[in-house]
């Protein structure tokens, strides 16, 4: 699957603040978003990168902002943890 790093990225670094967390992946379309974790430490982590896999096939499936809007909804409604969207990135990890 197609796909791009951004390491040091300034929108992970926010996301990273928000959840109170030191390393952050966040996937904006088909770029993985990457703060406090460098790309070779990333790839490394076979779970991690099957999960964001997973955010960049959810973004492809749904559109970049109709994904984007059903996430935040989603996040709204249930919360982070028991978002649909997390809850198949979580399932993906161990595929
Ligand atoms: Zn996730």
């Amino acid at each position: 699957m197609e796909f791009l790093i951004k390491e040091n990225s300034w929108i992970a670094k926010i996301a990273a603040r928000k959840i109170h967390s030191d390393n952050v992946a966040i996937v904006i379309g088909k770029t993985i978003h990457l703060y406090h974790v460098s790309k070779n430490d990333f790839l490394k982590n076979e779970k991690w990168v099957k999960h964001e896999m997973c955010h960049v096939n959810q973004f492809k499936k749904y559109g970049f902002f109709s994904f984007i809007f059903k996430y935040l909804w989603e996040s709204m409604k249930v919360g982070y943890y028991e978002n649909k969207f997390e809850a198949e990135a979580r399932s993906a990890e161990n595929e």
